[in-house]
């Protein structure tokens, strides 16, 4: 959970997200000149990581983490 020290909205913030972790990943293209992809996660390696960087409301970098 993060939280904005300015504002206090705690719902949505801009950053970065990163996904990790052992997929399946394969092709779902119809139209042979366009790529498509999926992938499924494969086990339980899978790891998100989110780094808000500015509050979406009132741009504040002062984002706070807050354990859940
Ligand atoms: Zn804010």
């Amino acid at each position: 959970m993060f939280k904005c020290k300015n504002c206090g909205n705690s719902e949505k913030f801009f950053g970065t997200a990163l996904e990790r972790g052992n997929a399946v990943i394969y092709s779902i293209s119809e139209n042979p000149h366009e790529y498509n992809w999926r992938y499924n996660l494969s086990d339980s390696s899978w790891k998100s990581i989110l780094k808000p960087s500015a509050c979406f409301y009132c741009g504040s970098k002062e984002i706070e983490s807050t354990e859940i």
